[in-house]
């Protein structure tokens, strides 16, 4: 039996890479410009650093991590999210010594143990930034304008930010009691994991699909109607800062996001380019921690965009996948070994040619030119190569020219690069 893929976890083939890359490359681009610079973590790290750092009544940690003991017995866990992972960077090598501000990116798969269907995977991608060390409010509108560019950047046009307060450690405990006040009367609408979020984390019940859940929490106390003066004197300068940047915002108080550690600001952004609504990414300050991990006092913001999801969103009309600049077609041995010389020489000049390895008919060697949407081909045609020419087919006019060997590598790379 032919060995398969685990369920979950899917290759991305040579169809589809370009995408990828050219998402990849625009965050680079994009966040360099911003200060950010790259990070590379770890993909597997001990279990505490999340069941801490996410918090142990979320979904991720209480049901979707992929943990496993190793031979020694410890607890390892294949990464669910790089936050937590590059918060422990930044403690474990005191970047903060260096200056307390760190901006960070990070692009790499994560792992979580879902049930595998359509947009939901066990292995998906993120691109995830950071901003540790600032808590002034000015960086939170910062961080969602890079976000905002970098999303219009790689194509996207109807984006819709929505923006929350969440409160901090000394606001949301009221809130929370408010809240499980007010869902204690309607716990019997609550679907049995929410009966179990009640008690252990009320705000997760927003993040339920159940409908009856969703109605009980419809009339449900607002956590912005219970931050407290600093909290909403932040938020305000939030809202400030992104006016003066010319951004739209769109508030949603039942926004609160799935995972323990945010505080204040929450945001969310949503795109209607393929008709219906898709949250993009998210986001948020998390002034707590770094304290859950480390015992440092180190306020932080960021957000990680699910790569999967942005690329299903890029614009259709754009043709992502590098095709070959130039096919040498070559019929005879002796201008096959004329088309192994050349290519290889265009290659050092950085054109992208191909030739056959096979000595097939030239009639095959030009359906192959066809199909791997070669833009020239050159037709190394044995009687030709004697006089030192070669014919150029230009294969989107169709025209036809014969050109001198000596130079062609010049010809072609002006042809190619059109200097
Ligand atoms: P989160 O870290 O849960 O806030 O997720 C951030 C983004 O990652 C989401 O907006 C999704 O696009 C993406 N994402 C989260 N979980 C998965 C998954 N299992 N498969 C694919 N994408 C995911």
């Amino acid at each position: 039996m032919a060995i398969t893929a685990i369920r979950g976890f899917n290759d991305i083939l040579p169809s589809e890479i370009g995408k990828w890359q050219f998402v990849e490359k625009m965050a680079r681009e994009v966040f360099e410009n911003f200060g950010f610079s790259e990070i590379r973590i770890p993909v597997l790290e001990r279990t505490e650093l999340f069941a801490r750092g996410i918090g142990e009544a979320t979904d991720i940690v209480e049901k979707e991590m992929y943990t496993f003991a190793d031979k020694s017995g410890n607890s390892l866990t294949l990464r669910p999210e790089a936050t937590a992972s590059m918060a422990r960077a930044y403690l474990e090598h005191q970047l903060y010594t260096f200056d307390p501000v760190a901006k960070l990116y990070f692009i790499g798969p994560m792992f979580r143990y879902e049930r595998p269907q359509k947009g939901r995977y066990r292995q998906f991608y993120q691109i995830d930034a950071e901003v540790f060390g600032v808590g002034n409010p000015v960086v939170d509108a910062e961080v969602i304008l890079m976000l905002i560019h970098f999303l219009r950047r790689v194509g996207l046009e109807k984006l819709e930010l929505q923006l929350n307060s969440l409160g901090c450690r000394s606001c949301r405990p009221r809130y929370k009691e408010g809240l499980k006040a007010d869902l204690d009367e309607k716990s019997f609408q609550l679907c049995e994991d929410c009966q179990r979020r009640l008690q252990s984390n009320p705000l997760r019940i927003f993040d339920c699909k159940v409908q009856t859940c969703q109605d009980a929490i419809a009339d449900a106390p607002k956590v912005i109607d219970f931050i407290c003066d600093e909290c909403a004197s932040h938020f305000d300068k939030v809202k400030e800062y992104l006016g003066i940047a010319g951004l739209d915002y769109h508030l949603t108080p039942r926004m609160v996001r799935g995972l323990d550690y945010y505080t204040r600001t929450a945001f969310e952004v949503v795109s209607y380019d393929l008709g219906s609504q898709n949250a993009v990414t998210g986001g948020g300050r998390y002034d707590n921690l770094f304290q859950e991990i480390g015992g440092l006092d180190v306020p932080g913001i960021g957000f990680a965009i699910g790569m999967e999801r942005l690329i299903s969103l890029l614009p259709k009309d754009r043709e992502f996948i590098q095709y070959p600049h130039l096919f040498i077609a070559s019929p005879g041995k002796e201008t096959h070994r004329e088309a192994y010389r050349l290519a290889n020489q265009l290659h050092v000049e950085g054109i992208r040619a191909e030739f056959d390895y096979e000595g097939k008919s030239l009639k095959s060697q030009m359906r192959r030119a066809d199909k791997l949407k070669a833009r020239y081909v050159l037709i190394l045609g044995e009687e030709e190569l004697k006089k030192g020419r070669a014919v150029l087919r230009d294969m989107q006019d169709k025209s036809q020219q014969e050109l001198p060997m000596p130079d062609i590598v010049e010809t072609l790379k002006r042809k190619v690069f059109g200097h």
